[in-house]
């Protein structure tokens, strides 16, 4: 739909008009936003309900993408430039003497995730939606995203994110989709007319109100739902005059998001949310189908319904559709596996098997008892299956309930026709080591897809002036079509272009410079290497390498031994209740402090660690950086997708050869990357046979042992106990990340990168090559492979509506 510049001031000035009384020139950033955001609903509106009534009218199969996190970021500009409205907007903003950047910076960021997972779960929404497939996202609409992190003396201290104090201008409250969602209790079956049927007493019933926001397809794409649940009190319960501890009761249910994405506490309550949204999801589903599109005959679901598992959390919508069927619409058991299996498909996000989830069969039986049972008889059958078939020992470490646990990994695996890992090597450490004896089961169910991200976002809208270098150089396709960008690889050796490309870098460092200035109150020189790790603290992702590193360049400065000018950027939050990561970060800050206001250093090394890091201060960060720290144990990351989001905006990657890492590797050949680092076999031989001593490197390691020492012998202030923390870790026998296993290869591939640096041709070589062949990535190509491969979907006609 087009829109034109004198036709939008007029809208948007109405809207002032009608929301503030006021006329353009009185209105706060603020007051603005919500009138330009009032003006994109207006815009997207008729598309969305022409979208909803395309699919019932065309019987669409549709995808429910189930995920605990959704990690959106702020949706205005994505609307915008999704709708095609962007330049306009920012054009005639401009013509009125206001910024467009600035209105925008009054939306709350969406944080309804920790890291990857929910960045992930939201860039497969706009993807759907741009590719123009119908799927929708399931999730809980958590009152509180993920905390927002402050340093305070160097320690981490967590606020509440307080994200809709403002109102959410996108969701919209659709009460009359609202579901009741039973907890606790009894549960006795009873025979009505020859059909088991649980019997309820007691309890706690939920009503679960759905919140959709509209997610707008990439230009003619299509604009699909992400639904987020929100648990209140029931209408029936109203009337028995709750008390306000009632209320608080049932509102704490979707009050927080868990600030952690591989381990789990407060695990009552995360429990219950996890069934919260999985049963608020089905049952809205199963409305659809029966309601909506009139049908009865649920062997014909799978053509309808798809519903995707995004890791382990929602994995018990693979029980609640059992009880679905067979308790509330009386499908005999078999033909409810069936249909639940054509249904489901699970992605596996990680090989810790720390993180992999467990859950004791007391507390689910009590919380839910009749999904307890309904877990307990799917695991009896699949017991009574294999019986015969294969070694007691394969179905006692492959079945669902073991030692007083549910394993939810394998409900999920048992339950889905398709299990994927995330990047190529995930899978195949899926296949040959920690699923082993499920794929020797189902090889046919395991698959791989490789993460994507969400080039619009971190191009288009992060990056606007190296798109225009693209669409002056190879046209503007590539915006609708990623596979164009590989063109960009004829400028290699155009001077012109390559020089734009350091222009393009400089300039957003500069601004980059400018907000770490207004953050921090630190200069960094914009001249210098932006060296950049972000993502969330983890011991296995290890920032702690890059301390290291940081403090071995600090003791050559000290010593006369010169290096090029650097600026360390760190962004990342420590789950609340992870001592070690939250003991890195204040070594880290402190770290910082010694060396920004050391004069013998003079501004040659600087370190930035900028607080809460989340979705908007990537998109300040990320084009901003000439080198991506991709620096986790190999066999430990996934996949990662802050590596392409940083070869994107073409930062050279630092990378150990570990999840998405060897792809991008492959896409960009070894003269674009530098690699370092233990591989996958040497990791795994020294976990085989205990042989990792890394006391003996120290000792025989003249210049790790100088480094290391720096943590414990009074060199950084103010963090005795927890660099001696840091300092014992690295040394203690068998230590599982091999920190100092890779340090001194690490060490040379940091040499690699300032000898890199000094030709600043062949670097901007280097930059163009990683910028075109982030197409790989694409999470649109990614897409079209789960489309494809495990939901079978169909792209959806629709009319075009033009008001
Ligand atoms: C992309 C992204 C991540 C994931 O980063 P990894 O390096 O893959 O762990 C985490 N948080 C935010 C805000 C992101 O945008």
């Amino acid at each position: 739909m087009q829109l034109t510049k004198d036709e939008f001031k007029k809208k948007l000035k109405n809207k002032v008009n009608i929301y503030f009384e006021e006329e353009l020139d009185e209105a706060s950033n603020s007051e603005l936003y919500t009138a330009l955001s009032g003006v994109v609903r207006d815009g997207y509106a008729p598309q969305w309900r022409r979208t909803r009534i395309s699919e019932a009218d065309q019987g669409q199969k549709q995808v429910y993408y189930f995920s605990i996190e959704f990690l959106p970021g702020t949706l205005l500009k994505t609307n915008l430039l999704n709708l095609g409205w962007l330049d306009t907007v920012r054009a005639a903003l401009s013509d009125l003497g206001l910024d467009l950047d600035k209105i925008a910076a009054a939306e709350p960021d969406m944080a309804l995730g920790n890291g990857g997972l929910g960045r992930l779960a939201a860039a497969f929404m706009d993807s759907l939606a741009s590719t123009g497939y119908t799927g929708n996202g399931n999730g809980i609409r958590y009152k509180y995203g993920l905390f927002k992190q402050k340093f305070v003396n160097g320690y981490q201290k967590e606020l509440p994110n307080d994200w809709l104090k403002k109102d959410d201008h996108w969701e919209v409250r659709r009460e009359s989709k609202s579901v009741l969602v039973r907890f606790g209790g009894k549960v006795r079956m009873v025979d009505d007319n020859g059909w088991m049927t649980p019997q309820y007493e007691g309890g706690d019933v939920v009503r679960a109100v759905p919140y959709d926001t509209a997610i707008v397809g990439y230009r003619d794409g299509v604009t699909n739902t992400l639904r987020l649940w929100d648990a209140e009190i029931p209408p029936e319960e109203e009337l028995s005059y709750p008390t306000i501890s009632d209320r608080r009761r049932i509102e704490d249910l979707t009050s927080i998001l868990y600030p952690d994405d591989s381990n789990y506490e407060g695990r009552l309550l995360r429990l219950k949310q996890e069934y919260f949204f999985v049963s608020a999801g089905l049952q809205s589903i199963l409305d659809y189908y029966v309601k909506k599109l009139g049908n009865k005959d649920f062997t014909k679901l799978p053509d309808y319904v798809a519903v995707h598992i995004n890791d382990t959390h929602p994995a018990m919508a693979i029980a609640e559709l059992m009880r679905l069927l067979v308790d509330e619409h009386r499908v005999d058991w078999e033909t409810a596996w069936d249909i639940t299996l054509k249904v489901m498909s699970y992605t596996n996000h990680t090989i810790m098997s720390e993180a992999m989830e467990k859950w004791d069969t007391n507390m689910l039986s009590q919380l839910l008892p009749r999904i307890m049972q309904i877990i307990t008889e799917i695991d009896r059958r699949y017991c009574a299956y294999l019986n015969g078939q294969v070694s007691n020992d394969v179905i006692e470490r492959t079945r669902i309930i073991k030692n007083g646990q549910v394993q939810m990994a394998h409900l999920a695996i048992i339950g889905s026709h398709s299990i994927n890992g995330v990047a190529a090597l995930h899978t195949q450490l899926l296949e040959t080591k920690v699923l082993k004896d499920f794929y020797n089961l189902y090889p046919d169910r395991f698959n791989n897809k490789t993460n994507g991200i969400t080039l619009r976002r971190w191009l288009q809208i992060a990056n606007p002036e190296l798109s225009d270098l693209l669409d002056q150089t190879i046209g503007k396709d590539w915006r609708k079509n990623s596979d164009k960008m590989l063109n960009f690889e004829k400028y290699y050796n155009d001077t012109l272009v390559l020089e734009r490309i350091n222009q393009i870098k400089l300039d957003n460092k500069k601004k980059l410079a400018e907000f770490i200035k207004e953050q921090m109150g630190v200069e960094v020189d914009p001249n210098a290497i932006f060296d950049v790790q972000v993502k969330r603290l983890h011991e296995y992702k290890r920032q702690t390498l890059k301390l290291l590193h940081i403090l071995k360049l600090y003791q050559d400065l000290k010593a006369g031994i010169d290096h090029p000018k650097r600026v360390v950027i760190f962004g990342a939050k420590a789950a609340p209740s992870y001592v070690f990561a939250k003991q890195v970060i204040k070594v880290i800050n402190e770290t910082a402090n010694m060396i920004n206001s050391d004069p013998d250093i003079n501004g040659k090394l600087k370190v930035i660690f900028l607080e809460n890091y989340d979705v908007s201060l990537a998109e300040k960060i990320i084009p901003a950086a000439d080198v991506s720290e991709q620096i986790s144990t190999t066999t430990k990351e996934a996949s990662g997708t802050s590596n392409m989001k940083l070869m994107a905006n073409g930062a050279l990657t630092v990378a150990t050869m570990d999840g998405a890492n060897i792809e991008i590797a492959d896409a960009v050949g070894e003269d674009n990357i530098i690699t370092f680092g233990l591989n996958k076999d040497q990791v795994y031989k020294y976990y085989a046979e205990h042989s990792y001593h890394p006391r003996e490197m120290y000792e025989s390691d003249p210049v790790m042992k100088k480094t290391v020492d720096a943590l414990t012998d009074g060199t950084i202030p103010n963090c005795f106990s927890e660099g001696q923390a840091l300092a014992n870790k690295f040394l203690s026998d068998n230590e599982q990340f091999f920190v100092l296993a890779d340090f001194a290869d690490y060490l040379k591939a940091q040499e690699k990168v300032e000898q890199e640096w000094k030709d600043k041709h062949s670097w901007a070589q280097m930059s163009l090559v990683n910028i075109a062949h982030s197409e790989r990535f694409d999470v649109d190509k990614t897409i079209e492979r789960y489309a494809q491969d495990i939901w079978h979907l169909k792209k959806l006609k629709v009319e075009k509506v033009d008001h």
